[in-house]
C-alpha cells in the first residue's frame, strides 16, 4: 500500500470516518521520497530503536521499520489508531502508543524498549507544537544518539543560526548545549496534504556525548538564556538585570568583562559557551 498516494490516503480516512485535524497539525506527506531520504538519514545502526513522534497513517514509521530493528511510535490521535494497525500490520517491529509525547516518560519508554540499543528519534513533527516537543527530548534525561526532525524553514533557519544573525535565538543557544545541528535538505509545501502555508525542512541534531562544557549552575545558564532573548532589543546587562533581579549589576558588569565582553553587548552576539562562561563567572 502505498501511504503517501492521495487516493490511498483520502480512502484510508474516509474508511475510519475521520479527517485532517489541522489542531494536531496534521499535514501527511505525499511525496513517497521524502519519508524514504528521512529514515536513511536517521540512524547509523541497523540495530537502532527508533522513536517517532506523530506517525500519522504510517508512511515514514514503514520506512523506519523496514530499515531499523525496533520504532516505537507515539500519536495522539486515536482516530488515526485503527488505521495504524491496518497500515502497519505486516511489521513485527513497530509499537503503537497512543498518547500525548508530551505527556509520556520518555526515560521509561525507552527503558522498556530499547534493549541497549541506541536511540534515534525521527519525525515529522507537528508545527504547533515543535520547540517544546524538541525542549523536551533534550532535557529529557534519555542519552539520544541523534534526533532526525521535519520542521518549518524557518525555525530550521533558527536551529542552524550563528551568533549575531537575526535567526539566532534562545533555542539555537540552548540546542548548543546538547548537539550540533546540520540541515539536511529542504521540501516545499507540494509534497504533503494538506499543504502547509510555508516550505518544510529535515535537519539533524547529532548529539554530543558529553557537552563542551558543562555549567556549574545549569539553571543560572538557562535563565541568562531566557532573559537574554526575551529582551533582545536591550543589551545582555540591562535584559539580565531586569528579568533576574536577583542579580547585583555590579557582578554582571564584572562578570561580562571577565569573559572579554563589552557592556554594551547584546545577547544574540554571545555563543552557547559564551553564555556557560557567563553563568560560571556569576556563580
Ligand atoms: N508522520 C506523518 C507523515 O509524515 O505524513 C504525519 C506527520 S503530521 C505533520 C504530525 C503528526 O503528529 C500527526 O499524525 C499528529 O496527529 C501527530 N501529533 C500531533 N501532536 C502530537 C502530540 N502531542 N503527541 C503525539 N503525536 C502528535
Amino acid at each position: 500500500m502505498n501511504l503517501c498516494n492521495l487516493s490511498v490516503i483520502k480512502s484510508l480516512m474516509q474508511d475510519a470516518g475521520i479527517n485532517f485535524r489541522k489542531e494536531f497539525g496534521q499535514n501527511f506527506l505525499i511525496n513517497p521520497m521524502i519519508p524514504s531520504d528521512i529514515a536513511d538519514s536517521c540512524a547509523e545502526s541497523k540495530d537502532s530503536l527508533i522513536i517517532e513522534i506523530g506517525p500519522g497513517i504510517g508512511c515514514l514509521t514503514q520506512e523506519l521499520a523496514s530499515r531499523y530493528s525496533k520504532v516505537v511510535a507515539v500519536e495522539i490521535d486515536k482516530g488515526l489508531i485503527p488505521i495504524l494497525e491496518k497500515t502497519l500490520s505486516e511489521y513485527d517491529n513497530i509499537t503503537v502508543i497512543n498518547d500525548d509525547v508530551m505527556s509520556i516518560d520518555l526515560k521509561e519508554l525507552v527503558e522498556k524498549y530499547s534493549e541497549d540499543r541506541e536511540v534515534c528519534v525521527c519525525a515529522n513533527l507537528p508545527y504547533y507544537i515543535t520547540t517544546p516537543i524538541l525542549m523536551k527530548l533534550l532535557e529529557s534525561d534519555v542519552k539520544f544518539k541523534s534526533i532526525t526532525v521535519m520542521v518549518q524553514n524557518e525555525v530550521a533557519q533558527r536551529l542552524c543560526a550563528k551568533p549575531g544573525s537575526s535567526d539566532y535565538g534562545a533555542i539555537t543557544a540552548v540546542l548548543g548545549y546538547y548537539g550540533s545541528i546540520q540541515k539536511l535538505f529542504k521540501v516545499g509545501s507540494g509534497c504533503f496534504m494538506p499543504p502547509p502555508k510555508v516550505d518544510s525542512a529535515v535537519v539533524k541534531i547529532n548529539i554530543y556525548d558529553k557537552p563542551p562544557k558543562v555549567p556549574k549552575n545549569e539553571k543560572l545558564f538557562r535563565d541568562l538564556i531566557r532573559a537574554a532573548f526575551e529582551m533582545r532589543r536591550k543589551t545582555l546587562l540591562n535584559a539580565v538585570c531586569s528579568k533576574l533581579p536577583h542579580l547585583d549589576k555590579k557582578a554582571v558588569q564584572d562578570a561580562l568583562a571577565l569573559i572579554g565582553k563589552e557592556e554594551n553587548i547584546r545577547g544574540e552576539r554571545l555563543s552557547t559557551l559564551d553564555f556557560i562562561n557567563l553563568a560560571d563567572a556569576l556563580s
